[in-house]
């Protein structure tokens, strides 16, 4: 009887890829102001996405 190969390594890959899931993304802060984690660009603190990207927190 010929043993059936296992997938460990997709299994693990798909327990990783939902452990990013859960990851949430904000912020930098720097100098009283924010730092977008994407491009590095300052905001004042009332902005919600970045200007100089686009990205904004999840
Ligand atoms: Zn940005």
């Amino acid at each position: 009887m010929a043993s059936a190969p296992v997938d460990d390594e997709m299994f693990d890959e798909f327990l990783s890829q939902r452990g990013h899931e859960t990851e949430t993304v904000g912020w930098e802060e720097n100098y009283n102001k924010k730092q977008c984690p994407d491009c590095g660009g300052l905001h004042q603190s009332e902005a919600t996405e970045c200007s100089v990207c686009g990205w904004s927190p999840v």
